[in-house]
């Protein structure tokens, strides 16, 4: 019988403890709830979200979200690192409460606790999660890797024509409606590992190359905002779809969601390049895991330090958005950001 405070999940998943052990040691500041189980033959595991930070719809709510891709585990790892960091100075320090009372914090770190302990891509049921929207490109997308209904036993599969999303992605999809559309203003990391060897920052929309989205002045904004505050970061920060488009995108799906309700929602993609680790490390091909996850100790942890500057970053401009997200401000930008990103497309339909 299930027994103590957390449910029974005997297939032992490092990322799952250390998750569990921070929400014990967080104490009551931190919410946290089970939206969802998926199951292997064997084992159970909830999918948690957490809450930080004022709760109420007025302010202004940022997202978290890792482990949507089993394999990828270094996002969630990334993740939990963040919140510990924060759990640490909910004792100290003042200007993370203070920042809270303005703020809504949620973090949806392992979304697909199956894929990781399988070491997986895909859900238990063999589908992409990040295929698995109903939403269809509106071009030829690549073979496979742009999302298909073939068979589970492809990596990116849809899931059936017609069929539910997977459990995990509805659950995430339900509290991103609950938590963040709600909100003035708000935001989603979710963060992913394999693409490249440059640590890239990608918004909607995935299913189309012409298509732009509402937010774009804001996007360009925040890009700015972030390459003149930290010069020394490195990360490309673009459409997704200027390096391939695909079928079924959650953020695209629920960013299509938000725009119909006039929502100001802002999901981006950090994309942690892997290749170079690989590349440094061409041993960790023996690995799969190793595609997608830097293997040596010293390189996870330059990796975690790294992009702890982009999620505080991020946190300061989510409780700060009215600042920098006027009606003046979306003016100045609009052409200055389809310049930017989509100077091909606006030529060529000139
Ligand atoms: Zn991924």
């Amino acid at each position: 019988m299930n027994k103590g405070l957390f449910p029974r999940h005997e297939g032992h998943l490092d990322e799952l403890s250390q998750l569990e052990a921070l929400i014990q040691q967080a104490g009551p500041l931190l919410e946290s709830r089970v939206i969802s189980y998926s199951a292997t033959r064997d084992h159970l595991y909830p999918v948690y979200s957490l809450r930080l930070g004022n709760p109420s719809p007025e302010v202004p709510a940022l997202a978290f979200v890792g482990g949507i891709h089993g394999v990828e585990r270094i996002g969630t790892q990334v993740i939990l690192a963040f919140l510990e960091s924060l759990i640490t100075r909910l004792r100290w320090d003042e200007t993370l409460l203070e920042t809270l009372n303005h703020v809504k914090l949620v973090f949806l770190p392992l979304m697909n606790p199956v894929g990781m302990f399988r070491n997986w891509r895909a859900n238990g049921n063999g589908v992409d999660l990040m295929r698995n929207s109903p939403v269809d490109a509106d071009e030829k997308v690549p073979w496979l890797g742009g999302g298909h209904r073939l068979s589970r036993h492809l990596p990116w599969y849809r899931g059936r024509l017609g069929a539910d999303m997977e459990s995990e992605a509805l659950a995430l999809g339900k509290v991103i409606r609950e938590e963040l559309f709600p909100a003035p203003f708000s935001l989603v990391l979710d963060c992913h590992s394999g693409f490249g060897t440059r640590d890239r920052i990608w918004f909607p929309y995935a299913y189309s190359r012409t298509q732009v989205v509402e937010h774009l002045p804001e996007l360009y904004q925040l890009r700015k905002m972030l390459f003149t505050t930290y010069p020394h970061l490195h990360y490309l920060f673009e459409p997704q779809s200027r390096h391939y488009t695909t079928h079924g995108d959650l953020w695209d799906h629920l960013y299509l969601q938000a725009i119909e309700q006039q929502r100001t929602f802002l999901p981006l993609t950090l994309e942690m390049g892997s290749w170079l680790w690989v590349k440094k490390n061409p041993a960790q091909l023996r690995r799969l895991v190793g595609m997608f996850h830097p293997i040596q100790p010293h390189r996870v942890r330059r990796v975690l330090r790294h992009h702890q500057l982009l999620m505080e970053f991020l946190v300061r401009a989510t409780r700060s958005y009215d600042r920098w997200s006027s009606a003046m401000i979306r003016e100045r930008n609009r052409d200055e950001a389809r310049a930017l990103w989509y100077s091909d497309v606006f030529c060529s339909a000139r």
